[in-house]
């Protein structure tokens, strides 16, 4: 199974669909970074909390 994450420029959010959830924005396709699958992942969760922090306080 291929994992690919995009990352949608206008929110910030991240998604697995071609379009954005949140705004259907336009996505980039994020590659992740060569730690360990744990280590990713544990990434992914900050930054997506964060994000949702900041969207949030907007
Ligand atoms: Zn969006």
């Amino acid at each position: 199974m291929k994992m690919r994450m995009r990352k949608c420029k206008p929110c910030g959010a991240y998604t697995m669909n071609d379009k954005c959830p949140n705004c259907s924005g336009d996505l980039n396709v994020v590659y992740p970074p060569k730690y360990s699958i744990e280590d990713r992942y544990g990434k992914y969760r900050r930054k997506l909390k964060e994000e949702a922090n900041i969207i949030k306080n907007k």
